[in-house]
C-alpha cells in the first residue's frame, strides 16, 4: 500500500485537491455559494493510502500544535439527572474545561498547528465570540497574530478574552453574518492574502477536521465508563450524541470523527447524532424537515453561540444528517434556560446557553430513547462565558 497522504475532497462534487495553504472551498463548487446562504463545496480532509496510525488521525503532525493540551476533556457522569429523567445513564462531555472554555479550541488548535507548519503569520476570522476567544488563546500560545471580527453585542466575557490574549478585535455593528463578510474581505485582500489564513468556520476545512477529535475521545471514555468489552465495535447503535448546532460545523466534525472510526474498523456504525438548535435559529432543523434550505431568517435566541442566520456548514450538515439518519430538534429559549439550570443544579456542570440547547433536546426525548441507549450531551462551552441570561434565570440582576 502507498504511504498515508492527506488530501482535500469536495463534499459536493467529490474532486480531490492538495491539502495546502490557501485552499478553502472547492474551486468549482465554492463560487456557486450565494452570500448569506450555506456554503457550497466545503472541502473535507481525508487520507489516501495506508490508514494512519496513532490515536486520532490528523493531517498535521503533533509537534506543530500549541502547547496547551486541547481536548481530552472530562466525560462527566450525571447519575442524579439521569434518575430524575428516568433514563439509565447520561454523560456530559465537558468542553467548558478547554483552555479558552469552549469546544472551539479543537478547531483552533489544528488551524494554529497548520499555520505554524506552513509559516503563516496571521489568522483572521469572524465569530459570535467563542471562535474568536479560542483562536486568540491558541495564537497567544503558538506565537501567531490573530485578527477577529466580532459583533459588538457579543457577550463581554468573550470579548475580554480576545483582548486579554492579545489579539486585534474589530467590532462589527451588526450580526455574525456581517462579521463573516467583513472578515473575508480582509483575508482575501490581495496584499494580505499570501501571509494570512482565514479560520472562518467551515470555510477553512481544518475547522471541521479539528472538531472530530471529540468522537475518538467519546469512544475511549465510554468504553472505560461502560466496559463494552467485546461489544466495543458494536457501540455505535447505542450511542446518542446531542450536539448544539448553529453553523453546523461541530455537527459535521462529530460526524467526520465517527465516519473515520468506522473507516478504521474501530466502530461498526455511525451513532445517532441529534442536531440541537434554538427556535430562533433553526435553519438546519427546518432543512431536515423540509428537505432543503429556504430563505435565511434573522436569528433571535438567548443562545448566542448557535445564533446564525445562514448556517455556513448547513449543506454538508444536512447531507450527513440525511445519510446517517440523524435527527434534529429546535427548542424555545425557555426550555434552554431551564435545561441550563437543571444541568448546573443536578450534575454540577454549568454550561453556556448554546450547550444547554443540547441538554434541552435530550430532556425532551429522554423517555423515548431505547432502554440500552447511551446518551451524551456535548457541553460545548462554560456557563461563565455569558452570565447575563444565567443571572436572570436565578433571580440576580444582569450586571
Ligand atoms: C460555536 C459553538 C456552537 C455551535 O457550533 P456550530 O459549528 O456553529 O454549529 C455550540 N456551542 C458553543 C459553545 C460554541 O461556541
Ligand atoms: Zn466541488
Amino acid at each position: 500500500m502507498n504511504p498515508t497522504k492527506w488530501v482535500y475532497a469536495c463534499s459536493s462534487c467529490g474532486k480531490l485537491f492538495p491539502l495546502e495553504k490557501g485552499r478553502y472551498l472547492c474551486p468549482e463548487c465554492g463560487p456557486k455559494s450565494i452570500p448569506a446562504r450555506p456554503l457550497e463545496g466545503i472541502l473535507e480532509a481525508v487520507w489516501e493510502g495506508e490508514a494512519p496510525t496513532g490515536r486520532v488521525p490528523l493531517p498535521v503532525e503533533a509537534k506543530w500544535f500549541p502547547p496547551l493540551a486541547v481536548g481530552n476533556t472530562p466525560l462527566r457522569a450525571a447519575p442524579r439527572l439521569a434518575a430524575e429523567l428516568g433514563v439509565p445513564a447520561l454523560y456530559l462531555k465537558d468542553d467548558g474545561a478547554e483552555p479558552s472554555g469552549s469546544f472551539k479550541d479543537r478547531a483552533s488548535a489544528l488551524v494554529a498547528a497548520f499555520a505554524r507548519r506552513e509559516g503563516i503569520g496571521e489568522i483572521v476570522l469572524a465569530s459570535t465570540g467563542n471562535a474568536a476567544s479560542s483562536m486568540s488563546c491558541m495564537g497567544a500560545a503558538a506565537g501567531l497574530a490573530v485578527t477577529v471580527f466580532v459583533p459588538a453585542k457579543a457577550p463581554v466575557a468573550k470579548r475580554v478574552q480576545v483582548l486579554q490574549y492579545g489579539a486585534t478585535m474589530i467590532p462589527v455593528d451588526g450580526s455574525y453574518d456581517l462579521a463573516y463578510e467583513k472578515s473575508l474581505e480582509y483575508s482575501l485582500d490581495p496584499v494580505r492574502a499570501p501571509r494570512v489564513m482565514s479560520r472562518n468556520t467551515a470555510y477553512n476545512p481544518l475547522t471541521i477536521e479539528g472538531k472530530k477529535t471529540v468522537a475518538f475521545e467519546l469512544l475511549e471514555e465510554l468504553e472505560l465508563a461502560e466496559s463494552f468489552g467485546a461489544g466495543k465495535k458494536a457501540a455505535g447503535a447505542r450511542l446518542h450524541v446531542f450536539v448544539p448546532t448553529g453553523d453546523g460545523a461541530i455537527l459535521c466534525g462529530v460526524y467526520k470523527g465517527f465516519e473515520d472510526l468506522v473507516r478504521l474498523g474501530r466502530l461498526d456504525r455511525v451513532p445517532t447524532i441529534w442536531a440541537c438548535q434554538a427556535d430562533g435559529s433553526s435553519a438546519i432543523f427546518r432543512a431536515l424537515r423540509d428537505g432543503g434550505f429556504g430563505e435565511s431568517v434573522p436569528s433571535d435566541t438567548v443562545a448566542d453561540s448557535i445564533a446564525v442566520d445562514a448556517p455556513r456548514a448547513g449543506i454538508l450538515a444536512l447531507k450527513k444528517l440525511q445519510h446517517h439518519a440523524g435527527r434534529a430538534l429546535a427548542l424555545p429559549d425557555s426550555e434552554i434556560l431551564a435545561a441550563q439550570r437543571l444541568a448546573s443544579s443536578r450534575a454540577g456542570v454549568f454550561m453556556e446557553p448554546s450547550s444547554a440547547a443540547a441538554m434541552a433536546a435530550f430532556i425532551r426525548v429522554a423517555k423515548d430513547l431505547p432502554p440500552d441507549a447511551l446518551p451524551v450531551v456535548l457541553a460545548t462551552g462554560s456557563g461563565l462565558k455569558d452570565v447575563r441570561s444565567a443571572a436572570r434565570a436565578v433571580g440576580l440582576g444582569a450586571d
